[in-house]
């Protein structure tokens, strides 16, 4: 990274309604990959560009990477597992080997889902303690050699016609250009895409209030998990549904995760709706929202529920765990017919296991199933129709609503990030142009970072070897 100064702005014209700025803004420096957003994708996306051999930069706007596993607490990955094939290997599966060895988890689980909803299911996740996961990740991007800018707002990206060529970032020294022939937008918003004008899925266009809610997730010590977990379901339901019937619940759902040791509780049990994410003032009152919310649960937990007795506030995460802002329309969009009739695609580069997970945006209920087998995620569905230079994962890959209930979760990200940061280092390398990497030679790679991309293999290598981690 050289050097490089804040921005200067040589003038500005101002009237009453807008501020026309001229900038100028150094070039602090040069790469082959620069990934946005250093969450579940952009944190494997840019450890498989540098693995790949790339020199890779990793820009992220909080002071930690991990995305919503750490700065929102959502202290469980799941999509590892369909039913008890695992689907995802390679760069992920590292991953948790690393957190286990650093006293972050005792490994895959076998967890019921929303267990006081309607329709629970049981699933294999691999529950976190996220302080750890922070210091892990911090670990492996070094190790890998790839550079990271934490506190860092990725402001939009540097375009030469239609063509990305690097992103303008805003930290506290001011505002300054990364170049790199390809970009993956890991932001999870898609918020490099949305500025280098990619077309978006219209679905989520125009506040319509058709996105799943946001949860604030919060922590509890002293918690007498075990007692808590011994409640038959039925008992856990029907107190579920008193709490929703007082108000006092915001949804059907008594969900916590426990880190080892067993004596704390990291709930996911606010539901905020009809508040837009790409509103910042809807997005401020979405975290107010959501602490109200918080305050009125914890004491509904001490008072109702056996375990919870002596539970303290022991945190509230960072910032409001949103579940769907922007989805991009690429090259190809994955639906919920390609999931559940397992279509096998040519370019497969990521296997998802759902659950199709999807919250009702106006209600208090869930609906929750998993699909028959993994299934297949096509490389153009990172790939935006219009614009060059630039790749998208996670959250933000060209999926429609439904198919992204079930391919959202993160280990299905990192699935895709594995995916980008291999595309990224091709097409960065080979100077291929991003909407045409040759999907023969991602996968060749893949294979090689001991990934699974298409179907068999995660039915073949779960017969061979289950996971331990
Ligand atoms: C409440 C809730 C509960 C969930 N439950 C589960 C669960 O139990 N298990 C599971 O596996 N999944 C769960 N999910 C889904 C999952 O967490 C997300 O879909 C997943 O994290 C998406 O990964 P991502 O890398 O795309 O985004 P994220 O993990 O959100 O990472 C995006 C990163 O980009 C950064 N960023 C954004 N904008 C910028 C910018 N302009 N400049 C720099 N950095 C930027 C963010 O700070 C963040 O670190 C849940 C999601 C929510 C919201």
């Amino acid at each position: 990274m050289e050097d490089g100064h804040g921005a200067t702005a040589s003038g500005s014209e101002v009237s009453p309604t807008l501020l026309e700025e001229r900038l100028h803004t150094p070039v602090a420096g040069r790469y082959e990959v620069i990934v946005a957003g250093g969450g579940a994708s952009g944190l494997v996306a840019a450890v498989a560009a540098a693995r790949a051999g790339a020199r890779t930069l990793l820009v992220e706007q909080q002071g930690c990477l991990g995305g919503t596993a750490t700065a929102s607490y959502v202290a469980q990955y799941i999509g590892f597992f369909n039913h008890d094939v695992q689907a995802v290997w390679g760069l992920p599966l590292e991953l948790t080997r690393r957190i286990v060895q650093a006293g972050g988890s005792e490994g895959f689980a076998r967890y019921i889902l929303a267990e006081a909803s309607a329709s629970p299911i049981e699933i294999r996740n691999f529950p976190f303690n996220p302080e750890v996961v922070k210091w892990v990740a911090d670990d492996w991007a070094a190790e890998t050699g790839v550079e990271v800018l934490l506190r860092s707002s990725v402001v939009g990206p540097v375009m030469r016609e239609r063509r990305v060529e690097g992103l303008v970032v805003e930290d506290i020294g001011g505002r300054r250009a990364y170049l790199a022939p390809v970009v993956v937008d890991a932001t999870g918003d898609a918020a490099v895409a949305a500025k280098a004008g990619v077309e978006m899925q219209a679905d989520l266009e125009g506040g319509r209030g058709m996105r799943q809610p946001h949860s604030l997730v919060f922590r509890l010590s002293n918690v007498d998990v075990a007692r808590f977990r011994a409640i038959p379901r039925e008992r856990k339901r029907a107190i579920a549904l008193e709490g929703v019937r007082r108000g006092e619940l915001y949804w059907e759902s008594l969900s916590f995760m426990s880190t080892p040791g067993g004596t704390d509780a990291i709930c996911l049990m606010s539901r905020i709706r009809g508040l837009d994410p790409l509103d910042p003032v809807q997005a401020s009152e979405a975290e107010r929202a959501g602490r109200r919310q918080v305050r009125g649960i914890v004491e509904f937990l001490r008072r109702e529920v056996p375990g919870f007795e002596k539970a303290l506030i022991a945190g509230i995460a960072a910032r409001v765990g949103v579940r769907e802002s922007r989805r991009i329309r690429g090259q190809y969009v994955l639906t919920q017919e390609d999931i559940l009739g397992q279509v096998a695609f040519e370019d497969s580069v990521a296997l998802g296991s759902g659950p199709m997970d999807i919250h009702d945006p106006g209600g208090t209920g869930i609906q929750l199933f998993m699909p028959p087998a993994p299934f297949e995620i096509p490389m153009r569905c990172l790939v935006p129709r219009d614009v060059e230079g630039l790749l998208v994962t996670g959250r933000s890959i060209s999926a429609t609503q439904e198919a992204n209930g079930g391919a959202r979760h993160m280990a299905t990200a990192m699935a895709l990030g594995q995916a980008a940061g291999a595309m990224a280092a091709l097409a960065a390398r080979g100077a291929n142009s991003t909407r045409s990497i040759p999907a023969g030679a991602v996968q060749a790679l893949l294979r090689r970072e001991g990934a699974a991309y298409k179907v068999g293999d995660a039915v073949t290598r779960s017969a061979a070897a289950p996971a331990t981690a």
